[in-house]
């Protein structure tokens, strides 16, 4: 379905759950989630019946998201229920990658077709610091898993955050040149605690190019990323540019919440609740919200907070 600006919107971002194994600080807060009601939240059959309503408007692609989608207790069932929607070509996932050793290969039975896997460094102690949990290890094991597993395309989500992690920009690409994966840099937005980091935190992309000269242009892939490669890399560098240079203008998406609310806009509070319709009032509510999504969301920066109106794991990133 098209919007009102034209653009063709045929991609959701699922939400399974607000809930988590790591804290990671600029995304949720130390303590958790505010925990709620499980009525409030969708059930596995009310998520299937919005991928269905969904795919009767022409979406074709989904995103299974979190929080943590690989802690929730019956993953593999949405996936493999949400895989079979006719209409949906390709079911991607994201996730933080630690119990990827556990499941990397049941995820692909269950019919995803893609994994994305975070990571914002390799030190242990800055994991440790900036996730609040000493796991590093499980997490680089789940990005071999994901590869052993046989999942191609396979990429590597790091937020970039100035004086935490751009002195490891090097390091992080060369990611590519040992494993048949691509490491997209992502800016940091200004949600959650992001505060913490400092004045300097949020910085462009663009550093990543500055780091690394040798890096050649390639084609795009569609994405919302601009793609390059370093001499010798099995796979790409992607640079997300959010708070630098939006790229609303091919926005394609819509997400919706694990409390079962459809966001027009990651960056605005309006939200459109599906929770407890039918088929066709959940297709009134998917156009609605299509129709109300923005030109533009607002500019962002260190001092101009996201109008998300919540944090990052209660939305699905
Ligand atoms: N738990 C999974 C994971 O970490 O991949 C999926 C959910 S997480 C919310 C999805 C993505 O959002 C992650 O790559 C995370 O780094 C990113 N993210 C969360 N908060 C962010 C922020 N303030 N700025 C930029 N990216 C953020
Ligand atoms: Fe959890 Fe992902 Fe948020 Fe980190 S970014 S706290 S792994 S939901």
């Amino acid at each position: 379905m098209k919007d009102i600006f034209g653009r063709e919107i045929y991609y959701l971002r699922l939400s399974v759950t607000e809930r988590c194994n790591l804290r990671c600080r600029y995304c949720m807060p130390e303590d958790g989630i505010c925990k709620k009601d499980h009525e409030e939240m969708l059930t596995e059959d009310e998520m299937i019946l919005a991928v269905e309503a969904a795919a009767s408007l022409g979406f074709r692609k989904l995103r299974i998201t979190g929080g943590e989608p690989l802690v929730k207790k019956n993953i593999l069932s949405i996936c493999s229920r949400a895989s079979a929607v006719e209409g949906i070509e390709e079911v991607c996932l994201t996730t933080n990658g630690i119990l990827l050793p556990q499941m990397a290969r049941q995820l692909r039975e269950a019919g995803v077709h893609r994994v994305n896997i975070s990571l914002d460094t390799l030190s242990r102690e800055k994991y440790a610091h900036i996730t609040r949990r000493d796991n590093l290890e499980a997490a680089l094991a789940g990005i071999e898993s994901a590869i052993d597993a046989g999942f191609s395309r396979i990429k590597i989500n790091t937020v970039l955050i100035g004086g935490f992690n751009d002195d490891e920009i090097q390091e992080l690409a060369a990611l590519t040149v040992r494993y048949p994966v691509d490491v997209r840099f992502i800016e940091l937005m200004p949600m959650g605690d992001h505060g913490e980091f400092g004045q300097n935190a949020m910085i462009p992309c663009d550093e990543v190019l500055t780091r690394l000269p040798e890096l050649e242009p390639v084609r795009a892939d569609g994405g919302v990323a601009r793609l390059f490669r370093l001499p010798d890399a099995q796979g790409n560098i992607g640079l997300i540019s959010p708070v630098s240079s939006h790229f609303c203008a091919e926005c394609n998406r819509i997400r919706l919440t694990a409390d079962g609310k459809l966001k027009p806009c990651l960056h605005s509070s309006e939200e459109f609740s599906i929770k407890g319709l039918d088929f066709d009032g959940m297709i009134r509510q998917f156009e609605s919200a299509i129709r109300s999504k923005p030109v533009c969301h607002e500019e962002l920066s260190a001092q101009k907070r996201s109008g998300a109106g919540r944090n990052m794991n209660r939305i699905g990133g």
